[in-house]
This record gives C-alpha cells, structure tokens and sequence, in this order.
C-alpha cells in the first residue's frame, strides 16, 4: 500500500484514565487503519498520485481527478488529521509535555491573539462542543499567518482550507463514545490532561 498506518508513539492505554485502552485500539486499529486503506486504493489508477504525501494531495486537491477527489478528501483527510491527533497527545505521566511552558512560542501567540490561554480554552471548547455530527476543533494559522479556532465537518482536514494545523481535536463519537456515550463536553474536558504540548509548540514553529 503507499499509504500506511503510523504506530502510536506510546501504549494503547498510555491516554487512561481520560482516553481510554479500548476506544484507542479500535480509533487506531479500526478508523484510522480503514481511512489509509482507502486512501490507497483510491490512488491505485492513479500512481502518480501515490507518491504524494498526502498533505500535498489535500493542498491541491484540485489537481486530483474528480472521480476521486471525494474518496482523497474523507480518507487522505482521516488519514492526516490522525496521524497528527496521535502525537498532539501523550501520557498524563510522562512528566511535562502535558503543560504548557509559559514561554514557548505558541504560548505567547496564543497570549497575545487571544488575550489569554483561559480565553482561547474557551473559545476552543465552544468549537469542538457546538460542532454538530462528526467533525474535528483545530487551532490553526490561517492563509495571513494569524492564528485562528476554528472545526471542520466530517474528516476535513484545514489543510484543504489553506490552513495549517496546529492543535486538533478529534469529536467523532468513534472518538469517545465507548466512555463518555453521549457526553461530549466531558470528553472535551478530560482531553485537555493528555494534549502533548511540546508537541503542539514545535507544530507551530513549524508552520511559521
Ligand atoms: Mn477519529
């Protein structure tokens, strides 16, 4: 396959209690392994696109072939916005990334585009909870470099938008469904203990 499924940086169970073994077994296993299968069967007449990473293919998914751009958008997406879900996270005991050093450079973006981190939480907590059906919340730069808090529908990666992802938030029920069934906001909330800051800080140098 060109397309294949990342390993977890850490255990299955690495995300308890908030994020539980089971629901990472089957999101990783399950959802994640079916989008880059057909992710790469949708490319398979297409080799010249096979090649591609699939940031590339989502960037300019106008110059993918209609018949399956559809197809690269909900799986190439699935496939992205995962693959950068799973290291935006780390264990509640790994001892630091889970905090945000005040003086890192997101930390100091969001301060002064948000006025304050509480601000931005909550501006961030009101775009994953008020999203309705299936979808994702980001904190992104947008096309003028400004971050932004923003979702999307379905597996619609802001990368199709022009944008770049920064911090994201995966609010498909597959997501937490198994531990939280209907209470969404609960599992918003617990999320926040596992976001893997260093991470997210190096995403947004990155994009500068
Ligand atoms: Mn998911």
């Amino acid at each position: 396959m060109p397309y294949t499924l990342p390993n977890l940086p850490y255990a299955f169970n690495a995300l308890e209690p908030y994020i539980d073994e089971q629901t990472m077994k089957i999101h990783h296993g399950g959802h994640h392994a079916a989008y880059v299968k057909n992710l790469s069967t949708a490319v398979e007449k297409h080799p010249e696109l096979a090649s591609k990473p699939v940031e590339e293919l989502l960037a300019n998914i106008k110059s993918v072939p209609e018949e399956i751009r559809q197809a690269v958008i909900n799986n190439g997406g699935g496939h992205l916005n995962h693959s950068m879900f799973w290291l935006m996270m780390t264990s509640p005991n790994s001892g630091g990334s889970g905090t945000l050093p005040s003086e890192s450079e997101v930390a100091q973006a969001i301060k002064s585009t948000f006025g304050s981190f509480d601000t931005f939480r909550e501006t961030f907590i009101k775009a994953a909870s008020t999203r309705f059906g299936s979808g994702w919340a980001w904190l992104s730069l947008d096309n003028s470099g400004k971050l932004i808090v923003h979702s999307t529908a379905n597996q619609d990666s802001p990368v199709l938008e022009g944008k770049k992802p920064i911090l994201g938030l995966d609010v498909w029920e597959h997501a937490y469904y198994l531990k939280y069934q209907n209470r969404r906001p609960e599992y918003i909330d617990a999320w926040w203990h596992v976001v893997n800051w260093k991470q997210v800080n190096e995403n947004f140098v990155k994009a500068q």
